[in-house]
């Protein structure tokens, strides 16, 4: 009937590359490295969707070697996950996410990342949590040398 899943994900901040949390173009001095677009939040709910239903992680459905997902919008890779999961016969029950950073402060944008997290998944807005914790300056978010974020879902079957 239900299945749960966890999902881990960790981008080094740069100069020169925009920052963005759940679709949220957030503005900052320095933003995330990667072959996409970044998302580090997004990242972590899609591997803890995949998670759910054992199909494996990200980084298996869509590849950095492949050209095709550079500089992807993880706005549409979330979108063929969730295909995915009700390809699967499963829906989303809720989800529960941490972003770690020390900078800046994500307060003013929970609501936005809460809204487009729930538009993609298609579920109301009161079914996805997410919130914004520092690590008190210690390890590298504390140091800014990155951001990482957590996410647990769980599915129920359709
Ligand atoms: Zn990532």
């Amino acid at each position: 009937m239900f299945r749960i899943g966890h999902g881990y994900d960790v981008h080094r901040l740069v100069e020169g590359r925009k920052l963005i949390i759940g679709g949220v173009d957030i503005p900052h001095t320095v933003g995330l490295l990667g072959h996409s677009d970044a998302d580090v939040l997004l990242h972590a709910v899609m591997d803890a969707m995949l998670g759910a239903l054992a199909l494996g992680d990200i980084g298996h459905l869509f590849p950095d070697t492949d050209d095709a997902f550079k500089g992807a919008d993880s706005m549409k890779l979330t979108e063929e996950v969730v295909r995915r999961i009700r390809e699967n016969g499963y829906e989303i029950g809720n989800i529960d996410a941490t972003v770690i950073a020390q900078a800046p402060k994500l307060a003013p944008y929970i609501v936005q990342i809460r809204e487009n997290i729930a538009r993609v998944c298609g579920c109301d807005i009161s079914q996805i949590s997410v919130k914004a914790t520092t690590e008190e300056k210690l390890g590298f978010t504390g140091e800014k040398l990155g951001i990482s974020a957590h996410a647990v879902a769980l599915l129920k079957k359709i």
